[in-house]
């Protein structure tokens, strides 16, 4: 299988479903699935596995996939390494689609390495770019490399599939469009029950309170040396908490001990997109925009009127943030008021 590189023209896309609901990133992926599908001429397919998870196909091929493989079985029912690992490894060698991509959530990490090992292919983790080479057919995977220092570009020549994980939030979601039809192939898993040596007694949601989505967050409000305390940050979290938002920052933010590393937005911390990022005394480092530059509205503040921040900004307002985020908060809280 190691050397087998005539593979069927499909680019397969993992759908992460937990209690069927689908993981936001399995949207991301089946937009850039299409995207590179059209290079090469292949089509995208869904690969589904999950218990109950048969009323989901609907809402896959309106996000664009042309095929959906799916193994629907009781088995399947929690996420498992060692049940998603067979199940997802027994539809891969039997097809051998060109390409698999998944979610660098942490379902998608752990079940790609897994799958990757049982296949012998290689698989290149946490990718933020990915392209075709038409006459090669080679998945050029994009990822930071030496801490960040580097982008380095990946190759898998000779074993099949080319395996990826891809950061959420890097790539746009497939739009949705109502009544898209595509072919559902129904496959079975072998592993028997008795096989598996975790078993789930319960599920327990997470009662940690502070839990940070910054991926998630449809509002961030960021800030960055230029708070000059962690004390200054109250701000941030007041103004995050009106917006109903998440709290980001820069890395010398995360570096001083103003706020914890799930905090960080960057190349070396999290890629987010969304709809309107506030960036508070934020320079605009490429390494800071790497992680934030395809938000919807940015909204900046700096005193450094060439700082780049303002290069990214759809509104820029030069000045010192310990004036105008007073002002910001009291304008809010008035506009609230006067909504209730
Ligand atoms: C390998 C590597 C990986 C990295 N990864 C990341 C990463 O993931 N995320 C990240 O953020 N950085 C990362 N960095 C660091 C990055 O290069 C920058 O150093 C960092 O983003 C700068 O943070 P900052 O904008 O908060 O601070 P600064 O660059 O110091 O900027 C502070 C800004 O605040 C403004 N300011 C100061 N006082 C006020 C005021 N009163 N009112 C208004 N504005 C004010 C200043 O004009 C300035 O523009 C990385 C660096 C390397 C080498």
């Amino acid at each position: 299988m190691a050397d087998k590189l005539d593979t069927l023209n499909e680019i397969w896309v993992f759908i992460e479903q937990a209690r069927q609901e689908i993981n936001m990133s399995s949207w991301e992926l089946l937009g850039e699935a299409r995207r590179l599908a059209s290079d090469i001429k292949a089509k995208v397919a869904g690969v589904l596995l999950g218990s109950g998870v048969e009323s989901l196909q609907e809402e896959i091929f309106n996000r664009g996939a042309d095929k959906l493989y799916m193994i629907d079985d009781e088995i399947l029912k929690d996420y498992r390494t060692q049940t998603y690992a067979s199940g997802l490894f027994e539809i891969a060698k039997k097809y051998m689609p060109e390409i698999i991509l998944m979610g660098a959530t942490v379902t998608g990490r752990d079940l790609a390495s897994a799958v990757a090992t049982h296949l012998q292919t290689g698989l290149t983790a946490d990718c933020t770019q990915l392209e075709i080479e038409a006459e090669t057919r080679l998945l050029k995977q994009t990822r930071p490399a030496w801490g960040g220092n580097v982008m380095a570009t990946i190759l898998c020549k000779d074993h099949r599939p080319q395996m990826a994980t891809v950061r959420p939030r890097v790539f746009e979601e497939a739009i949705p469009s109502n009544g898209s039809k595509g072919e559902l192939i129904k496959e079975t898993i072998s592993m028997k029950e008795a096989d598996v040596k975790t078993k789930i007694i319960d599920y327990l949601p997470s009662e940690q309170e502070d839990v940070v989505e910054l991926e998630n967050a449809e509002v961030i409000v960021a800030g960055g040396r230029g708070l000059a305390s962690q004390r200054n940050f109250d701000m941030l979290s007041q103004l995050a908490e009106m917006l109903g938002g998440e709290v980001g920052a820069s890395r010398p933010v995360i570096e001083m001990g103003w706020m914890p590393f799930p905090h960080q937005v960057g190349q070396t911390g999290k890629t987010v997109r969304p709809k309107l990022y506030f960036a508070a005394g934020i320079s605009g480092a490429v390494q800071h925009l790497a992680g934030m530059q395809h938000s919807n509205v940015i909204v900046a503040i700096n005193k450094d009127k060439d700082a780049a921040i303002f290069n990214v900004a759809t509104y820029g307002i030069v000045g010192d943030l310990f004036e105008l985020l007073p002002e910001i908060i009291k304008a809010v809280s008035e506009y609230k008021s006067t909504k209730k």
